[in-house]
């Protein structure tokens, strides 16, 4: 269990030197009792009670990395139940399942599905992160094979799944140092796959149906010396895997129960690609840190890396752009000036809009505290009066050979104060981005407006 602020404080020096940035050890025990810094903070800990210590500071979940290099992922380490309490650590990896019955035609043609799920969004590419190579019929040396190929063929770190330890072995000799991620440890075969995982430098999963088995089990690992573990509660069906996923993260972070404090990898069970979207959407939410899944539609990996993507960024940091005039495309003084917020999903929406459109054209940006158009408005972050000062920061008369400016439609009423108080010809946009192609093909005239 972790200590209290009090327990830690009776650890410290006491002498509230300051050294850490904390005016007293009492606060900065408070801190580190929450898991808020690093016990290394403080320079003067002593050795006896930096071990005692220890644990404290650890986080409640394991940091688990698979595969090596620019292929390495790493999950789990989360601290906190709800994103607003902090924010979740390490991004929720998505597997994508194979057989190891696919003929290689089919093989490659997978592969080939696989690479083009990279998608650009909000500025960020975001895709799915590992292979899944399931075995079910084929013999250990053609599974080698086969995960060779996976090794060869994408650039993503691969999970070997079999209950068999010669299967797992002779694959991760064909592999070499890949560290791919073993699948998986159960009652009857954990010493052969913790030694294979150990001798490998290899992360392991661990399967038990039953809480309690599962953490005997990932005890009964770290003896044997391995503790880079993913435990799997076995659960496939909908109503059960909120329920065991959630009392999974309790234990973990709340309870800092730790050998149920690793990463979880989910299955995702479900025939119709519709479901298996919206069960591993679940899963993303709560509290899967790792899915597998067989489907490879773009439709259905897109709303589900969106959901990662969403939640994944940090509550406490709003989610901006720079303020400044951007060129898309190659501008000439008569193109158009379309003005927006800094949040970046909005900027980002407008943008690929405009590029859509094909006419190149300046994006004014306006600091908006990350708000989108709406919300700046409603919370009086930006206004008529605003936008006028960043245009003029801009230099955007110099830029152009007009004087107007596109506005979003959510704000037409800023356009008589835009007119009237700084002399701009103000066109008011569409409300929708995806309105914004067909708007500037229509709508907007160069030379017009000069
Ligand atoms: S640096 Fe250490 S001894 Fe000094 S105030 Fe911080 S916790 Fe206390």
């Amino acid at each position: 269990m972790a200590l209290t602020g009090l327990q830690i404080y009776k650890l410290l020096p006491r002498t509230n030197c300051g050294d850490c940035n904390f005016p007293t050890c009492m606060a900065f025990a408070m801190a580190v009792a929450t898991k808020r810094v690093a016990l290394d903070q403080c320079p003067h800990v002593s050795d006896e009670a930096r071990s005692a210590l220890a644990e404290a500071s650890e986080p409640p979940m394991k940091l688990v990395s698979i595969g090596t290099g620019d292929k390495k992922i790493d999950i789990g380490q989360e601290t906190v139940l709800f994103r607003h309490e902090e924010r979740f650590q390490h991004e929720a990896g998505v597997a994508v399942l194979f057989e190891d019955n696919l003929s290689d035609a089919e093989l490659e043609k997978k592969v080939e599905e696989i690479k083009k799920l990279k998608f650009l969004r909000v500025g960020e590419e975001i895709g799915v992160n590992l292979v899944a190579l399931k075995h079910n019929i084929a013999d250990a040396e053609t599974y080698a094979s086969i995960s060779k190929k996976l090794s060869e063929s994408t650039d993503l770190p691969l999970i070997l799944m079999s209950d068999d330890p010669s299967v797992i072995e002779a694959s991760l000799k064909a592999i070499g140092d890949e560290k791919p991620l073993i699948y998986a440890a159960n009652k009857s075969n954990f010493e052969k796959m913790a030694n294979m995982a150990k001798q490998f430098g290899c992360p392991l999963s661990v399967y038990s149906e039953k809480l309690e088995e599962l953490a005997d089990l990932t005890q009964d690992i770290k003896k044997l010396g391995v503790d880079n573990l993913v435990i799997d509660p076995g659960v496939r069906q909908a109503p059960h895997i909120i329920d065991q996923l959630t009392r999974l993260r309790r234990l973990a972070v709340q309870k800092v129960f730790r050998p149920l404090g690793y990463p979880v990898i989910m299955f995702v069970d479900e025939e119709e690609p519709y479901q298996e979207t919206i069960q591993a959407t679940q899963c993303m939410c709560k509290y899967a840190n790792l899915i597998v899944m067989r489907g490879t539609n773009p439709w259905q990996l897109l709303p589900l890396l969106t959901v990662r993507q969403n939640i994944y960024t940090d509550p406490q940091v709003p989610n901006a752009i720079e303020d400044k005039l951007y060129e898309i495309g190659t501008v000439t003084p008569d193109s158009p000036v379309l003005v927006t917020t800094n949040f970046s999903l909005t900027y980002f929406t407008v943008e690929s809009e405009v590029e859509n459109s094909k006419i190149p054209s300046y994006i004014s940006v306006v600091e908006t505290e990350g708000m989108g158009v709406l919300n700046a408005y409603a919370g009086d972050k930006w206004s008529a009066e605003k936008i006028a000062k960043f245009l003029e920061k801009q230099k955007v008369r110099e830029k152009v050979n007009h004087n107007t400016i596109i506005i979003p439609g959510l704000v037409a009423v800023f356009r008589a104060e835009l007119i009237d108080e700084y002399e701009w010809n103000v066109i008011v946009g569409p409300e929708e981005a995806a309105r914004i192609p067909s708007f500037l093909r229509n709508e907007w005239k160069p030379g017009v407006s000069k």
